[in-house]
């Protein structure tokens, strides 16, 4: 009898790991939940809504297929047509609408679903639960049913961002708030001529205003964010160069062997160091203690997020284009006080010793998802780390795993079942 293998999200995760299981004829019957039908096959990242925001990787960087790099370009090629009017040309080096991409995703899926002739199916529900009965799993669906698998893969993607003001605060529920940017509705209440704060200012604060832009907005965003640095700008003028192997001891050391590799490489820009090293970012990570994770995330994240996090040349122009005209504003510091007021939300942030106070008809927080598992406010993630079925990272940084995606639970033993090894598929748990 053919094993059965629940996959819960529909994301590019879900999807990836359903054409996984598909490529293998005698393989197991999959099961897909994905519990909002607007994001089956795309996820948050690529959903329809992100028709004009770029891909933040070059085309020739997207291809769903290892071993066929340009498989997402030549898709393009092939369907150039239905995307004239939102892409000018097609070649590997161009970042294309998201949305695009969510189709290359979604049509992929739907392939795979033809060709496995059954063994591939989809259901639109929410999963609250995993429990196990014996060697297997049940699954227990926010519609009441109940479903069984021999192996359940975990692909539950990007959680909202975390909150910004305490529950209990009237601005957390104020309608000129929002908690959530990942939607074209944050546009629908906005007026072309309001003051706006964005919360954050990385990927998804460039998102907003692009959006913005788009739409001929006339006010004025201000974006507020502890560090006040923006996302850097991919350079492709100059070609990768090569990496046999990094260094992999402490993270200061490996700060100064990165400045030895930019001596080496002048006419490289020094963000490019990214891209040489995210083929092992996983190795080094996992060679790291937690004092050595600490010190990175302490000292070192926020240079290698405006880095790793890059936005093409075009939109960087077309936000210092609104700065330039005084339209956009980066502040550095961190909210201390919101009130809901008459005529907006009055913040007050601190900035260097100073607490300035001002007020804004809009609030979105862009502060990026939230990876902390025990602030994640989703059934599914309440259920298993209130039964100690997952143990959460102590840098707040998802769940524990072993390399190979198989969980781990509060005993640290590796739960059975969950984020398993099937067949001869191995799948990792996404870590948000
Ligand atoms: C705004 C944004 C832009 C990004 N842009 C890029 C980019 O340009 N290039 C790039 O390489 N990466 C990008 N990323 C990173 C991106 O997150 C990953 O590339 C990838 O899309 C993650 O896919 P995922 O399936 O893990 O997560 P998601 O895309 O978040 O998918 C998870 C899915 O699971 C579903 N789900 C969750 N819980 C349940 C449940 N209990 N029951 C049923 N369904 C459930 C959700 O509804 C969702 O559809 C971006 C991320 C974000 C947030």
């Amino acid at each position: 009898m053919r094993s059965k293998v629940i996959i819960i999200g529909g994301g590019l995760s879900g999807v990836l790991a359903a054409m996984q299981l598909a490529q293998f004829p005698g393989g197991p019957e999959a099961l897909m939940i994905e519990k909002n039908p607007e994001l089956l096959g795309r996820g948050v990242a690529y959903q329809y809504d992100f028709t004009h925001q770029p891909l933040n990787v070059v085309a020739g960087g997207m291809s769903l297929f290892p071993d066929r790099p340009m498989d997402f370009v030549e898709w393009l090629e092939s369907n150039h047509f239905k995307y004239n009017h939102l892409i000018e040309k097609v070649s590997p080096q161009e970042f294309i609408p998201r949305k695009i991409f969510g189709d290359y995703v979604l049509e992929n899926l739907e392939r795979v679903q033809q060709e496995a002739a059954g063994r591939l199916q989809i259901r639109i529900d929410e999963a609250i639960s995993i429990l196990d009965f014996g060697n297997r799993k049940t699954v227990v669906l926010a519609s009441g049913n109940a479903l069984h698998a021999d192996h359940v893969i975990l692909a539950l993607g990007n959680f909202p961002p975390a909150d910004l003001f305490l529950h209990d605060n009237p601005v957390q529920n104020d309608l000129r708030y929002y908690a959530s940017p990942w939607t074209d509705k944050v546009y629908s209440h906005i007026a072309g001529d309001e003051n706006i704060l964005l919360v954050g200012s990385g990927l998804t604060a460039v998102d907003i205003i692009l959006g913005l832009i788009l739409r001929k907005f006339k006010g004025k965003v201000a974006m507020l964010s502890r560090r006040g640095r923006f996302p850097l700008q991919h350079d492709l003028s100059h070609p990768a160069f090569q990496l046999l192997e990094p260094e992999t001891r402490h993270p200061r050391k490996m700060l100064l062997w990165i400045r030895d590799l930019m001596k080496k490489n002048p006419d490289a820009p020094w963000a490019s160091v990214i891209d040489v090293l995210r083929p092992f970012t996983k190795k080094i990570w996992l060679k790291w203690t937690t004092d050595e994770k600490k010190y990175f995330l302490r000292r070192i994240r926020p240079y290698w997020e405006i880095a790793r996090h890059r936005i093409p040349a075009k939109s960087a122009s077309l936000l210092n284009e609104m700065m330039n005209a005084g339209q956009l504003e980066l502040k550095k510091g961190y909210i201390v006080e919101a009130i809901a007021t008459d005529t907006g939300i009055e913040i007050v942030y601190r900035s260097e010793r100073d607490d300035i106070r001002q007020v804004f008809h809009k609030v979105i927080n862009c502060t990026g998802p939230e990876s902390n598992y025990r602030k994640v406010r989703f059934p599914i993630i309440s259920d298993l780390v209130g039964r100690g079925k997952v143990k959460t990272d102590e840098l707040g940084l998802g769940i524990k795993c072993t390399p190979e995606g198989r969980i781990i639970n509060e005993q640290d033993k590796i739960e059975e079942g969950i984020g398993d090894k099937v067949g001869k598929a191995t799948f990792v748990i996404p870590s948000p």
